[in-house]
Order: structure tokens, then sequence, then C-alpha cells
């Protein structure tokens, strides 16, 4: 079973509360507040790694759950921090946010990401104590860590797409030129997830392959299972256009080309247009002196492709092969990375239950929810980035339109639990 899109559930910590607490010494009736902070919840992290090729743990594993921090403890004991969750990825995985469809993160470096932050750890008494209010007992409840769904849809970075109908060669020429062991045999199918293998061409340069399993006719329209895998060529910069010269399947290899690049068009203009080098496999299998390839050489000329006759069984030509990817490799252009379409302010876009309460009280007006003391205990208010988030995500979620509607007009003061602004349209 191959897996290249999941839906999943993640959830960060919640943040532990602070402790409510007092220093108890001989002599001393009233110790001094000594209630320490609550830890951070931990974070959900994504990381891309290098050794997967397919999104089928999750097909075991769904739902992810960092732990919450530990609340703070006498003196000024500050809670344990929740433990991050690591969540790991094959290269060249989308992180989507199921509720828009929007891009949040290409997965195509080493760089780890964070999609969730945990929950601040509230503060402990000892952080409320003045001059004149030297004994509070309360204490700040930590903030609640984000959750959210999201769909991780993989789409492979590799440089060279082998594609081509089920048993022209694709796996065995894969294994011909770099180190990965595909699996091959004689009946179709055989390949159900995409192998990925580096072909080394010098001391330190290379590319990357991705054999892809056979394209079958009506993939485009989701026929069968090619359509999953048309996405995994997506991003490959160059083609390997595999056929089967010697008609070993009784097949016609024009007949093959033309249909699956039709296939191609069918799926994106783009696909379609991206460098082929077609590649006539099974040589060894025909006499090449008597063989009429006169049709292949003129659909494949017509075409303005590059055509090479190889064998994956005997090894003929592969180290040309192998030099000409390369060449056209250094001409082409990187692979596109997806840049993110989200914006954070998008998680309270419409449309999400989020109790808000928009009240009228004397001359202000008073907003209240449990989500706005958890946005509160994200933003930093004074720095103006963050007031500028904090505004788009009122924006965003309608409480301003809930303002305005309760009659909230230019100049009247908002209240959003200890943070209070004067209402601009
Ligand atoms: P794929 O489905 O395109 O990945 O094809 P495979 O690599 O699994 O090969 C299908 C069958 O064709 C296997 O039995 C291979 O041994 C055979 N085969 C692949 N390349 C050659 C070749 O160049 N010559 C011959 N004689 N057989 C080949
Ligand atoms: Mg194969």
């Amino acid at each position: 079973m191959f897996i290249d899109k999941i839906d999943i559930y993640v959830r960060a910590g919640d943040g532990g509360a602070g402790a409510v607490s007092f220093r108890r010494e001989k002599y001393v009736p009233y110790g001094g507040p000594d209630g320490g902070d609550g830890g951070r919840g931990g974070n959900i992290v994504f990381v891309a790694d290098p050794s997967l090729n397919t999104l089928l743990a999750f097909r075991y594993r769904k739902k992810f759950i960092a732990e919450n921090g530990d609340p703070g403890r006498g003196s000024k004991l500050h809670g344990k921090n929740g433990a991050d969750v690591i969540i790991k990825v094959p290269y060249g995985t989308l992180i989507i946010d199921k509720e828009t469809g929007k891009i949040i993160k290409d997965m195509s470096d080493e760089e780890p990401f964070v999609l969730c932050r945990g929950g601040r750890g509230g503060w402990g008494n000892r952080r409320f104590a003045t001059p004149t209010r030297q004994a509070p007992n309360f204490a700040k409840s930590g903030t609640k860590g984000e959750a959210r769904e999201v769909t991780l849809e993989l789409k492979m970075l590799a440089d060279v797409g082998l594609i081509g109908y089920p048993s022209v060669g694709k796996s065995s020429i894969l294994a011909r030129i770099s180190a990965a062991r595909p699996k091959i045999a004689d009946y179709h199918f055989t390949t159900l997830s995409p192998n990925l293998g580096v072909v080394r061409t010098g001391e330190d340069s290379g590319f990357v392959a991705a054999d892809i399993p056979g394209l079958i006719e009506g993939a485009s329209e989701g026929a069968g299972l090619g359509h999953e895998f048309l996405r995994h060529i997506e991003r490959c910069r160059l083609l390997l256009h595999v056929v089967d010269v010697s008609g070993s399947e009784g097949r016609d290899p024009v007949e093959d080309l033309r249909t699956i690049n039709r296939e191609l068009a069918g799926y994106s203009a783009e696909l379609a247009c991206r460098p082929q080098i077609i590649v006539a496999n099974k040589t060894d299998l025909i006499d090449r002196e008597s063989a009429d390839l006169s049709g292949l050489e003129a659909y494949v000329s017509g075409q303005g492709y590059e055509l090479i006759y190889i064998s994956a069984a005997t090894g003929e030509n592969i180290d040309r092969l192998v030099r000409l990817a390369a060449e056209k490799l250094k001409e082409l252009p990187p692979p596109k990375i997806f840049v993110s379409e989200y914006q954070p302010e998008d998680a309270y876009a419409g449309g999400k239950t989020r109790q808000t309460i928009v009240r009228r009280e004397n001359e202000k007006f008073v907003v209240e929810g449990e989500w706005l003391i958890n946005l509160l205990g994200q933003v930093n208010l004074s720095d103006w980035e963050s007031l500028n988030f904090f505004q788009r995500v009122l924006r965003k979620s309608g409480v301003f339109r809930m303002l305005e509607e309760a009659g909230c007009r230019d100049g009247d003061t908002v209240s959003i639990y200890d943070y209070e602004f004067d209402y601009i349209k």
C-alpha cells in the first residue's frame, strides 16, 4: 500500500499553570510569595527525513499530541516544559491547512518546522507581588497549545523521473544507475511506491532519480494507480521516458509514448512541456540491423526529444544515459519549491466555532472568549509586528464585525481582557 496523501490531527501541549505558594519559615508568619511559573507545552515539529519515501506510517497513526507543561510549584520551582513531538516526513511533503486547502509549508530542506506552538506556562504568584500587594494569592493558568488538522501530501523531490508503462524496465534502469534496489519483476505493477536513488556522476556530483510506478491509460482522470503517481513527477526537472523496443509485451513503443504524453498533458500542461529523453530499452532482445525503428525515430525527432538506445540487462549505453541526463540537468532550472500561501491569521478565519462575546459595559465594548486569552498569551502587544498580527486576527475572525454590530464606532474604547484600545475602522 502506497500512501501519499493523508489527513492528520496535531495538537501542541498546553502550558502549565503558575503556582500559588508562600515561603514557610520559622518566625516569619507571612513568608513571601514563591509560586513558580508553569512549564511551556511541547511543540509539534516537522522534520524531513531522507530515508522516507512514503507517508505510510501515518496510516497507522493520525493523531499527534505533545506533552503539556507541568504546573509550577512552591520554592520558585518552574514546571517542567512539555516534550516536543517530532514528526518525520519524506522530503517534498507539503503541509496543507485542511480547512482552507492552503499550503503552509513545503518540507524541502533539513530545517525543522514548528507547526504548532505549545502554550505558555502561567506566571506563579511571586510574579504578581508589588510593594502594595505583597501576598498575591493568585497565579495565571497556562495558555492552550495550538491544535489543527492538516493534510500531508507528498510531492517528491527528484531531479529525474523514470516514467513509462509497467514492465518497460524503469526499476531495472534505476538499479543499474544507482545504489537503489527496487523490486524488479516481469509482472505489472510490481512497484507500488516510488523508489529514489542517488546517481553518482563524479566525486561530489550527482542527481536524484525516482522510479515512478507504471503510468496507465486514464491516469489523469484518476483511473487505476496512475493518478496518484503523477504528482510525484510534477517536480522532476527531467523525465526519462522509457519504452520497450523489443515489443516483448506486445506493445508498440510509439503508441505507448503517445498515450503517456497524453496522460501528462491531461494532468498538467506544465508537465507535458517538461524536457524528456526517450529511453529505448531492451535492445538486447532485438537485432538492431534488421529491426525497423524508423517509426519510433520519426516520432521522437518530430517531438524534438532526444533518443537513446540502452539495455538495462546488459548495461549497454547506461553510462551514456547518465552523462546525457547530467548534462541536461545542468541547463535546467532547480526544482519547484512551493511557497507558503498561508498567513498565520488564516487560522482564525471565520467558519470555526469560536465562542466570542461582545457586550457593552458603560462606555466600553468588552470582548471575551477563551481563544482570545490564548491568543493574548501568544502575542507581545508592545511589538509592532505582533500587534499588527493581533489586529489582523481580530479582523479575520469577525471580532471587528461583531463590534460594529454592537454599535461600536470610531474612537470608542474596546477592552479585551488586559488589553484596551481605541476602535478605528
Ligand atoms: P518496470 O515495471 O518498468 O519497473 O520494469 P522492471 O524493471 O521491473 O522490468 C520488467 C521486466 O523486464 C523484468 O523481468 C526485467 O528483468 C526485464 N527487463 C528490464 N530491462 C531489460 C532489458 O534491458 N533487457 C531485457 N531482456 N529484459 C529487461
Ligand atoms: Mg518497476
